[in-house]
């Protein structure tokens, strides 16, 4: 069969819950639009019936395509799986599974990609979740954008339509610890942001546990700026800067008034300021070494169990 023009996907991580409410408003709105589409699911290893019920739908509804990861893989390796699984000729609509992310926003964002920007990021007016989330994503994305040595744009997360032509870059880019929204900004071409309000959750529980946001943050920062071993070299330089100019003075202090005593307290402190610099120092360093060592191994970044495409199992393609 033909390739679909669009591909919408959507990971899931026990979304049981919101699982009815998806498929109910992704079914009204392929059946609304005259384009043609494929739903790509990717289950990243749900301990509940969510895979159930995507096999049960995908073997059903030809449109829905099913692909499940043996295990939790996280939310950046599923969407992984998602966009190298996706055959939208076109472009590649990228929601989250719990519905924050309206698809209903689909026709607006294709009639960007037709005026010719590959990529398409929602950019979050406001968002719905507590005060703490709220204000570590505000810092978080400012932070990142003051230290990254790309653009990355404020407040857009991994909701985007994406032409096919970035998706097919970004499949080839093998990095290990994956910060989508920071390889797909890499990448290029024309793109452009597309305001929305974030909804709530519609059923079910937040899986980005404190955690996996460190995690991601982490991820953001160490992959994509070089600040944080740069800040070490340059805080190293002013340390001995300023340790030299403290012994100048010292001798200068002792040639001309030989009455000084020296205080043991500012020594004491000197001492354990600087280690803790240089332990610092050292993660960060270790820091980048664990990434070279992660990406060293070239494991698969993703195990696919099984995958459900147009209505027929199919054998695993790992990658
Ligand atoms: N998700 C996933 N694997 C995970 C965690 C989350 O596939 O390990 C999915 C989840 O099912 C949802 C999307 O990623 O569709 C976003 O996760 P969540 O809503 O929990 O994050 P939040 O919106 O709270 O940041
Ligand atoms: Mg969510």
């Amino acid at each position: 069969m033909e390739k679909p023009q669009l591909s919408i996907i959507a990971p899931l991580y026990n979304e049981a819950e919101a699982f009815p409410h998806l498929v109910e408003r992704l079914s009204k709105l392929m059946d609304s639009l005259s384009l043609t589409l494929e739903v790509v699911l990717v289950d990243d290893g749900s301990r509940d019936t969510t895979a159930l019920m995507m096999r049960q739908l995908a073997l059903l509804d030809k449109r829905y395509h099913c692909v499940f990861l043996s295990r939790n893989h996280g939310h950046q390796l599923a969407l992984t799986a998602g966009l190298a699984a996706a055959r939208g000729t076109e472009a590649v609509f990228v929601i989250d599974g719990d519905l924050q992310d309206p698809p209903e926003l689909l026709p607006d964002f294709y009639k960007l990609y037709q005026q010719g920007y590959d990529v398409v990021y929602a950019v979050r007016r406001k968002r719905k979740e507590n005060i703490i989330k709220r204000s570590g994503y505000f810092l978080f994305y400012r932070l990142l954008k003051s230290i990254s040595y790309i653009q990355i744009p404020l407040d857009s997360g991994d909701f985007a339509l994406i032409s096919r032509r970035v998706v097919d870059v970004m499949n080839q880019m093998p990095e290990e610890s994956r910060f989508l929204r920071g390889m797909r900004s890499w990448v290029g071409f024309k793109q452009t942001g597309y305001e929305y309000e974030r909804s709530e959750r519609i059923a079910g529980e937040s899986k980005y546990y404190l955690k996996q946001l460190f995690n991601l943050a982490y991820n953001g920062i160490f992959n994509f700026s070089e600040f944080p071993i740069k800040f070490m070299t340059r805080a190293g330089g002013v340390s001995i800067g300023i340790a030299l100019i403290y012994f100048a003075t010292v001798i200068i202090k002792r040639l001309f008034y030989a009455d000084i005593i020296e205080g043991f307290t500012a020594l004491l402190f000197v001492i354990i300021l600087f280690s803790g610099v240089q332990l610092m120092a050292l993660g960060i360093i270790g820091e980048y070494v664990l990434r070279i060592f992660f990406q060293s191994k070239g494991r698969p970044l993703y195990i696919v169990k099984e995958a459900i495409v147009e209505g027929k199992i199919e054998k695993p393609q790992n990658r």
